[in-house]
């Protein structure tokens, strides 16, 4: 059964008069990723824009706000490459209930200015526990930043790391040195991670230092952080790994990426799966819920069971992190519990992820499995006592944005009129009123799906019978 299958080029008129063979070829497609360095080409990206999807006059104005002014905030904002921008839909807001979920992830739009006093600056903490560009949160692994996110093929604008590790912020060659000092003069380390920015763009670095790191006796596995399998799949190419297969040496390596939709799951993902997979590499995902993208239970499941069809293993489904300018695709806890609770037992266990959250300060991971439908409590949607993985306890913790009423009607308004009809745009945030939380929390469905609605979501047709022997 084939994947889901996105737009030809053909039928795209940026792109239709493109050959099947630059179309396929990363270096085509890197040349021609729609971007907007600076203000003044703004216009030029989204005139590009609107020759793949169809856009108003008022749409592209909005779009073309959006980008400058985060530029002008110092902000990387726009990057997509001509793969990712087919997967969107020809009319990303004539979908019943949402907007298309590559369009969410992909290009700007006025939620991104929206709420600017919710969430916090750089919340990963990256920048308070390194050691050159090692990162270190946890006793036997560290991350190895290669590169900033200048690096990524395409801009997520869901970003954990669009401040802490922007194109601003340079990782030189000094600092993956460093790096990799600290991490042999500490015998505690058994994994390094290899990430970024998109680690398989930058080859020499990654060569570089997995080479090193490979000799170093007490490091026993390379992790490859990645969302190239998502973005520009014909970029993970035969050649890249067996350079990476002769750069890891005897270590263990493996692939961890990023796919958010089950329209990012198409038969050229699948064949970066498989080839990632014929060197002998594991690969795994993390997935970050986002409202409007993957917060729906047939979304969130179906993505999960078309990645495992590819040869992708669910590893985690992160609660979107805190930081600025994402107020808006916070998952509401309770609910993200709601959605993981329906998969239970509707499909193989192995295609059902671990549910966590990375608490800001860099208190690490922490897990959120339900234990059942007792669990769902509405309260944690506004504050929820942690326990990290080392202990740390983080009382009355709150995940989602605040705002107040009349902030919150506001930004109602811009994405109505962005929009162009109303309950679209649904984001989940504290309401707040003279600095205290009133107890509202915007948007906060808690309704659970019979049996027999998750069964007819996920597609069952025969009769809904476990034991036919009874
Ligand atoms: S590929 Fe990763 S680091 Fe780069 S923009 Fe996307 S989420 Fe951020």
């Amino acid at each position: 059964m084939a994947f889901y299958q996105p737009r030809s080029h053909h039928d795209i008129s940026l792109w239709k008069g493109v050959s099947d063979a630059d179309w396929e070829n990363p270096d085509w497609q890197r040349r021609h990723t729609i971007t907007a360095a600076s203000p003044d080409k703004a216009r030029y990206a989204v005139d590009d824009i609107s020759q793949i999807i169809t856009l108003s006059g008022y749409k592209r104005e909005a779009i073309e706000n959006t980008i400058v002014k985060r530029l002008e905030r110092g902000q990387q904002v726009l990057r997509i490459t001509p793969y990712y921008a087919s997967l969107m839909d020809q009319d990303p807001f004539g979908l019943e209930d949402r907007i298309d979920p590559i369009f969410l992830q992909a290009v700007p739009m006025p939620a991104d200015l929206l709420f600017s006093r919710a969430g916090i600056k750089q919340a990963m903490a990256e920048q308070d526990r390194s050691k050159g560009a090692a990162y270190q949160r946890y006793l036997d692994r560290v991350v190895l930043f290669l590169t900033n996110t200048a690096a990524c093929e395409n801009y997520c604008q869901h970003c954990q790391r669009r401040r802490s590790l922007h194109a601003g912020v340079p990782v030189t060659k000094e600092n993956i040195d460093e790096g990799i000092d600290y991490i042999m003069s500490n015998k505690n380390i058994k994994e390094a991670i290899l990430s970024g920015g998109e680690p398989l763009a930058v080859k020499e670095r990654l060569l570089y230092a997995m080479g090193q790191l490979s000799q170093i006796d007490h490091v026993e596995r390379l992790r490859i952080g990645t969302r190239m399998p998502v973005t520009l799949p014909m970029g993970v190419t035969d050649e890249l790994l067996e350079h990476i297969k002769h750069a890891a040496g005897n270590k263990m390596t493996y692939f961890v990426t990023h796919t958010n939709h089950m329209h990012e799951v198409t038969d050229t993902y699948a064949a970066a799966a498989d080839r990632i997979r014929n060197h002998g590499f594991d690969l795994l995902n993390q997935l970050v819920l986002l409202k409007g993208v993957n917060d729906d239970f047939a979304t969130f499941a179906k993505t999960h069971t078309e990645m495992w069809r590819a040869n992708v293993n669910p590893y985690y489904a992160f609660i979107c992190h805190k930081e600025r300018g994402l107020a808006h695709f916070i998952t509401p806890v309770p609910q993200a519990k709601l959605l993981l609770d329906g998969c239970r037992g509707m499909f193989g266990g192995t295609a059902i992820p671990r549910l966590a959250m990375n608490a800001e300060s860099g208190a690490g991971k922490v897990w959120l499995m339900p234990k059942g439908p007792s669990d769902i409590d509405p309260a944690e949607a506004i504050k929820t006592d942690l326990e990290s993985w080392d202990g740390t306890i983080i009382k009355d913790y709150e995940h989602l944005g605040r705002a107040t009423r009349e902030e919150f009607d506001e930004a109602e308004r811009v994405m109505e009129a962005f929009i162009g009809r109303p309950d679209v745009f649904k984001p989940s945030l504290l309401i707040e009123k003279d600095g205290e939380l009133t107890g509202e929390v915007t948007n906060l469905d808690l309704t659970p799906l019979s049996f027999e609605e998750r069964a007819r979501r996920l597609g069952y047709t025969e009769p809904l019978i476990t034991n036919p022997a009874e």
